[in-house]
C-alpha cells in the first residue's frame, strides 16, 4: 500500500503539492486517540463549510472560510505529521460517513467543496500535476485555434464578469460532459462537443473527478464495512465510528461559562431574554403542567446546571413545580435523587454534560414528551406561533422557516438568535448553553454601554 508521505509528491515534474487525492488508505499505524481526534478536527472543518454554504456565503467568502477553518483545526504540533493527519482524518470520516445514503449525501459534497477550495490555493504547477494524476491530460488550445475562437471566449468572459483572455491565456479543450457545472452555469464556450475551459476554471474539472472517485470509494467502503469491518471491529473501532457523526464538537458546557451563577429569582427573566426555544418550551410546559417526563427533565435540568443553577436551587426549583402535581413527599422520594445524580452527587458521581443541539435534534420525543428541538419537532403552525411569541416576525420568520424546510435546524435557531438580539452570530448555534452564554454576553455589553451613555448624559447635565 502507498505510504502517506508519497501523497506529498505529485507525479508530474516532482512538483510538491500538499493536497492528497486520497486514492488508497495509507499503511500507517494510528493511535486510537488520534483516530478520533483527527477525525473530529476534520469534521469541524466540514461542518464549518456546511454552515457557510447553507448561509449562502459567496465563493470568495467560502474560500477564505475554508482556509481559516483548515488553519484553525488541521494543524499538528509536528509539521511532518500534518499530511498524515490530513489523510488519516479523511479515511476515518470515509468510514464514518459511508454507512448510510444520508451520511454519504452530506459527506460527499462537503469533502468535494473542501478539495475545491484547497485546490484553488495550489500553485499553477501543482495544479497541473494534480490534473495529470487524475489523467486529465487535456491539450492546451493552440495559438491559431485560440485566435479563431477568441471573440467567442471574450463574449463568455464578459457575460460572467471574468477578465478578457489575453494572447498568453491558456485554455483547455475538454469534452463538455466532463464539466457539467461550467456548462450549467453557462461559464464556458462550447463548440462541436468541446468546452473551452480557462486555466482558472480547471478546478471544476478536477473537482468533478474528485467527487466521482470519492463517490465510488464510499460505496466500496460501505460494502467492506457491512461485510467485514463492523463485525471484526465491533468492540474497538465500530462504537467510535458509529458515535463520530453525532459527536458534539464544541466546548464543554458542564460548568457555567463567562457569567456568574444564576439565582432562582432571576430565572423567569432569563427564560425570556436568553433561553433558546427548546428550553423556553420545556420551561413553559413545566410551569403549565407542573410535571415533565424523563426526557424533558434531563434536557432542561442539565441545561440549567450548565447555566449556573446551584444544586440546592435546582432542587427547590423542581420541587416547587412537581409538588403541585405529585406532592412534596413523592418528589423527595422519586425525583430529588436524579437531580443530585445529574450534579454528580449520587451514583458514579459523574458530572453529566448538558445536551448539545445535535443530540437534542436527533432525539425522538414520543406522545406527551416536550423535549427535542422545536425547529425539528414542532409542526409549522406551532413553530410560527412560538417564534412570534419570541418577538420574531415578518421576513425573519420566513427566513427561519426556509432553513427548517431544508432541515438546517441549527441555522434556523441561529437566525432566531440574530433576530431576537439584533446581532450576528457567525459561529452558529451548536449548543443550547452556547445560545445562553452568547445571549448574556450581548445583553451585558448592551447594559454596559447603556450605563456609559447614562453616565455621560448625567455629566453633561450637571
Ligand atoms: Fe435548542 Fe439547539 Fe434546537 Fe436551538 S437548535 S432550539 S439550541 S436544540
Amino acid at each position: 500500500m502507498e505510504s502517506a508521505r508519497s501523497h506529498r509528491k505529485s507525479i508530474a515534474n516532482d512538483v510538491v503539492s500538499t493536497l492528497p487525492l486520497y486514492r488508497s488508505a495509507p499503511a500507517l499505524e494510528v493511535r486510537l486517540e488520534d483516530f478520533t481526534l483527527f477525525a473530529m478536527d476534520r469534521l469541524r472543518v466540514l461542518k464549518g463549510i456546511s454552515d457557510g454554504l447553507s448561509r449562502g456565503k459567496k465563493t470568495e467568502e467560502m474560500e477564505q472560510l475554508a482556509k481559516d477553518l483548515w488553519r484553525a483545526n488541521m494543524r499538528h504540533p509536528q509539521a511532518s505529521e500534518v499530511v498524515n493527519k490530513d489523510i488519516i482524518s479523511h479515511f476515518v470520516l470515509r468510514l464514518v460517513y459511508c454507512r448510510t445514503e444520508d451520511l454519504r449525501k452530506w459527506f460527499l459534497p462537503m469533502e468535494t467543496a473542501l478539495f475545491r477550495y484547497r485546490f484553488r490555493h495550489e500553485t499553477a504547477e501543482a495544479q497541473r500535476s494534480l490534473m495529470a494524476e487524475f489523467d486529465l491530460s487535456y491539450k492546451a488550445v493552440s495559438n491559431s485555434e485560440f485566435e479563431s475562437v477568441k471573440d467567442k471566449l471574450c463574449q463568455v468572459a464578459r457575460s460572467i464578469g471574468m477578465s478578457l483572455p489575453t494572447a498568453d491565456a491558456i485554455f483547455y479543450k475538454v469534452p463538455f460532459e466532463e464539466v457539467p457545472e461550467l456548462v450549467a452555469g453557462r461559464r464556458v464556450f462550447i463548440h462541436k462537443g468541446h468546452a473551452y475551459v480557462a486555466s482558472t476554471q480547471v478546478v471544476s474539472l478536477v473537482a468533478t473527478q474528485f467527487r466521482s472517485h470519492l463517490s465510488k470509494a464510499l460505496i466500496l467502503t460501505n460494502r467492506k464495512w457491512t461485510s467485514t469491518i463492523r463485525e471484526q471491529e465491533k468492540d474497538r473501532l465500530a462504537p467510535i465510528v458509529e458515535a463520530l457523526c453525532t459527536s458534539y464538537l464544541g466546548p464543554d458546557y458542564s460548568q457555567p461559562k463567562g457569567f456568574s451563577e444564576i439565582s432562582l429569582k432571576d430565572i423567569d427573566d432569563l427564560v425570556k431574554s436568553s433561553f433558546p426555544l427548546c428550553m423556553r418550551h420545556l420551561f413553559e410546559k413545566l410551569r403549565e403542567d407542573h410535571h415533565l417526563k424523563h426526557g424533558g427533565r434531563m434536557q432542561l435540568g442539565l441545561f440549567l446546571k450548565g447555566v449556573g443553577l446551584k444544586l440546592d436551587d435546582a432542587i427547590a426549583f423542581w420541587k416547587a413545580e412537581f409538588s403541585q402535581k405529585v406532592g412534596a413527599e413523592r418528589f423527595d422520594k422519586e425525583y430529588a435523587y436524579s437531580i443530585r445524580h445529574n450534579y454528580g452527587r449520587e451514583g458514579k458521581r459523574t458530572d453529566y454534560s448538558p445536551y448539545s443541539c445535535q443530540k437534542i435534534i436527533s432525539s425522538t420525543p414520543g406522545a406527551g414528551d416536550h423535549h427535542g428541538c422545536p425547529y425539528r419537532h414542532f409542526s409549522e403552525e406551532n413553530l410560527r406561533a412560538a417564534l412570534n411569541k419570541m418577538g420574531v416576525d415578518g421576513r425573519a420568520v420566513e427566513n427561519v422557516m426556509d432553513k427548517v424546510q431544508n432541515r438546517h435546524y441549527q441555522l434556523a435557531c441561529t437566525l432566531t438568535f440574530e433576530a431576537v438580539h439584533n446581532s450576528s452570530c457567525d459561529s452558529g448555534i451548536n449548543h443550547p448553553n452556547q445560545y445562553f452564554s452568547d445571549s448574556q454576553k450581548i445583553l451585558q455589553s448592551k447594559n454596559h454601554s447603556d450605563a456609559k451613555i447614562n453616565k455621560l448624559g448625567a455629566r453633561e447635565n450637571s
